[in-house]
Parts: structure tokens; sequence; C-alpha cells
């Protein structure tokens, strides 16, 4: 004998556990199922354990996608300011930092507990440990209001279910639960998925800048950062692997393997114009010593190998002030690759959103299934966007299961 659920959820994450709540609220009788030991292990670690988890400026513009209008219906229905009202009823302090970033003041395990709270409230059942072995559709010809469409087969016995919301998240971070469930899912339906590659992610070097940018590890200056479509400020991080901060995770998301990167170390001011300007005033003063007044030294003697670093500032053509110039406003690195799924924050790709309704998240040719969250083929940049799309997909999805 089967137990019988309305609502079934995999992926006891963020966007399942909001879905959840919201379904419960509506009456449905609902159970969410993880094959972890515990629930929101991501949400626990976003924002280094303060959860930036939203932003003030959300629009789809912040989304990447292979359908990027998909985002729209969700993140204009369940918007950022829902969710801080949210966070504001239980009382959770947050502040705002750069770019509209919203992060909780003590800890992400607030957040946490407000939608174990909600959950609760909603009456929905949360099971752990309790992966799950087989999917089954049991839609028939006539498929009346009531019965259900899906059984699910677990180790600990066997579940009827009229909705299945499918909510098991990206790939990255194997480590926390991430699997490519979702993906076969979609799969076994006829689904489509868009291929996956980890997004957010740090850049390894080739093993020639490798060695030579050793000595930078630990330093972070603010960067101008492009590849040949797109182009973010913010700190850029040099680490013992490779590249790594803000402005790296950011591009990240945008850069096909094999491109070149182009880094702008003096983002906020020409430096011709720097040195044009002390040839006037302090035509003795070295070049070494201008740079030393603008970033760390040890990434000033990198990048001036090569040049007249010592020579005084007046006796410098302006051929060469164009090259040294260069150097810091133009320095193209080819990134070996990423660090991968190890320590991306996101998955890139996923279900393939052509095939489900952006407005109820509802797989379009199989009625009763729906896919929230990051298992769908919508990234967002960094800066609390990705887990908006969790809240806003799964409050959507809630009120149509
Ligand atoms: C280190 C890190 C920091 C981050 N920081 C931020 C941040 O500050 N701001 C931001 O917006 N985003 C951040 N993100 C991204 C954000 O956490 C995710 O985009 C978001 O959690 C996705 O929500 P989800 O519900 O789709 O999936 P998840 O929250 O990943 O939940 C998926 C759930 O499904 C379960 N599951 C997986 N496979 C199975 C299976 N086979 N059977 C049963 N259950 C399964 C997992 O155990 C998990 O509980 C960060 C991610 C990482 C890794």
């Amino acid at each position: 004998m089967a137990d019988s659920f309305d609502v079934l959820i995999i992926g006891a994450g963020a966007s399942g556990l909001m879905c959840a709540a919201q379904a419960g609220f509506r009456g449905k009788k609902v159970l969410v199922l993880d094959h972890g030991s515990a629930p929101g292990r991501k949400i626990l670690m976003s924002g280094g354990g303060r959860s930036n988890f939203t932003n003030t400026q959300v629009s789809s513009g912040h989304y990447l996608s292979s359908n990027p209008h998909f985002c729209k219906s969700a993140i204009s229905r369940y918007t950022s300011r829902d969710f801080i009202d949210l966070v504001a009823r239980y009382g959770i302090s947050f502040e705002e930092r750069s770019h509209g970033q919203l992060f909780c003041v003590e800890s992400a395990s607030q957040l946490l507990d407000m939608l174990l709270a909600e959950c609760r409230q909603a009456k929905v059942n949360i099971r752990m440990d309790t992966p799950v072995e087989k999917i089954k559709s049991l839609l028939s010809q006539t498929d009346p209001e009531d019965t259900p469409r899906f059984r699910i087969h677990t180790g600990s016995g066997k579940i009827d279910t009229r909705s299945l919301v499918i909510a098991t998240g990206g790939v990255s971070i194997p480590g926390v639960g991430a699997t490519p469930f979702g993906y076969k899912v979609a799969e076994q339906f006829g689904i489509p998925i868009v291929p996956v590659r980890p997004g957010l992610v740090p850049f390894t070097l080739q093993p020639k800048d490798k060695k030579n940018l050793q000595p930078l590890s630990g330093i972070s200056v603010d960067a101008k950062v492009s590849c040949p479509s797109a182009v973010f400020t913010e700190k850029l991080l040099f680490t013992h692997r490779g590249l790594s901060g803000p402005v790296i995770l950011q591009i990240s998301s945008h850069w096909q393997p094999g491109q070149t990167i182009f880094i702008d170390l003096l983002p906020f001011g020409s430096l011709e114009e720097t040195f044009k300007k002390e040839q006037g005033t302090r035509p003795k003063k070295q070049v070494r010593s201008i740079l030393y007044g603008r970033l760390p030294k040890r990434l000033v003697d990198i990048r001036l190998q090569g040049f007249p670093a010592d020579r005084a500032i007046g006796s410098v053509s302006h051929d060469q002030i164009r090259q040294i110039a260069s150097a810091f406003h133009e320095w193209q690195i080819k990134p070996g690759g990423t660090e991968g799924n190890r320590t991306a924050e996101v998955t890139l790709g996923g279900v393939d959103c052509n095939h489900i309704s952006s407005k109820t998240l509802e797989a379009g040719d199989v009625p009763g299934l729906f896919f929230i969250g990051e298992v769908l083929d919508v990234t967002g940049w960094l800066g609390g966007y990705n887990l908006q799309w969790a809240w806003s997909s799964g409050y959507c999805a809630g009120q149509y299961v």
C-alpha cells in the first residue's frame, strides 16, 4: 500500500522549502523528500554563512538562460521585496552591501529556521535520508482531479502523488548532496537538458602563468575584467591556484573555454595620463614608485617585468609609456580552466525552460510535473540573484501544484 500526498517535492533546499510552505498554506497535503541528512545545506553555506539572500535590483538582465525571458514572470510575481517582507516578519536583521546585495547580519541559519517554521505552520512533512529509487508515471487517459499521477519508490516504501516537484538544484559542491537527479528525471519524461557547466567559479591558470603569479597569492585589488560577452568591475583575488574574487566569479559564468580575458588593474583612471602628468611635475620620479602608490608592490613588480621600471619617468618615451599603461590596463590572460564543480557556486544550463511554463513551472507535456530553482536553465549573477530565483520559482509553483 502506497502513502499518498497531493504534492511531493524532491529536494529540501531553498526552492523546495519555499514551494512546500506555499502549497501547504493552500491546504495541500505536502511531503518533501531529500536524500541528505539535513535540509537547506546550501542556504547555510551561502554568502560565507551570512547568506546574500536577495538583491534590491533584481531584473531578468541578471540571469543567464537559453530563454532569457523565462524568469521574468516568476521574479515579477514574487519579488525581492516580498522576500524581504518575509525576512522582516521573522525579525531577522539584514544589511545592504555594495551593488544592492542583502545579507543576514547574524547567520544564514536564521533563514533556514524561517523556512522550516513556515513549513511547520503549513503542516508540511519533511523526510530526510530518503533517496528516491524510481519514479513511475501513473498518468491515465481519464485522469480525474484527485487521482495520483506519479508513484515514487524510495528505500522505505512507495509514495503516490498528484503533483511532483523537482527541486534538486544544480551539481556544484557534490560534498553537500548535489546530484544530477533532476536532469535524469527530465530525461525520463523526454524534457531536454541545456548542457551544464560550472558557473560563479574561480579560474585556474596555464602552468607558466601559475608559476609566474604564485607570489601574488593573497593579493586583492579592484579590477575591471572582460571577456568577449561581458565586463565586470569588482575585487580580483590572486590565489595559489589561480584567479578568484567576485569579479572572476562573475566573468566565469560568461567565459567560454579557450577565451582570453582582459584585466584592467587600474579601472578608475588612465595610467598614461598619470605618467604624462608626472613627466611635467616630477620628471625624476621612478616609474616603479609611481605605480607603488597605486597597486601592491608585488603586483607592480610582476607587471613591470621587461620594462625600464627604475628609470626616471621624464626619460621614458611616449611609446614605452603606452606599452606600460597597456600592461596594467589590458593585461591578457588565457585561463587554463575553472576549478569546476568542487568550488562553483552554481550550475549553468539545466532543464530546458522552453519545455516548462514560466507561469506555473509545470512541464508543458507532463501534467503534474514541476521543476523549480537551480535545476532549471536559469542562472543568476553573483549578488543574491540565485537565491531570489529559488524563492520566486518555488513560490510561484507553490500556487499551482
Ligand atoms: C558555497 C555557495 C555559496 C552560495 N552563496 C549564495 C549567495 O550568497 N546568494 C545566492 O543567491 N546564491 C548563493 N549560492 C547559490 C544558491 O545556494 C543556490 O542557487 C540555491 O540554493 C539553489 O536552490 P535550489 O532549491 O534549486 O537547490 P538547493 O538549495 O541546492 O537544494 C537542493 C536539494 O536537493 C537535494 N537533492 C539533490 N539531489 C537529490 C536526490 N538525488 N534525491 C533527493 N534529494 C536530492 C539536496 O540534498 C538539496 O537539499 C551559493 C551556492 C554555494 C554552493
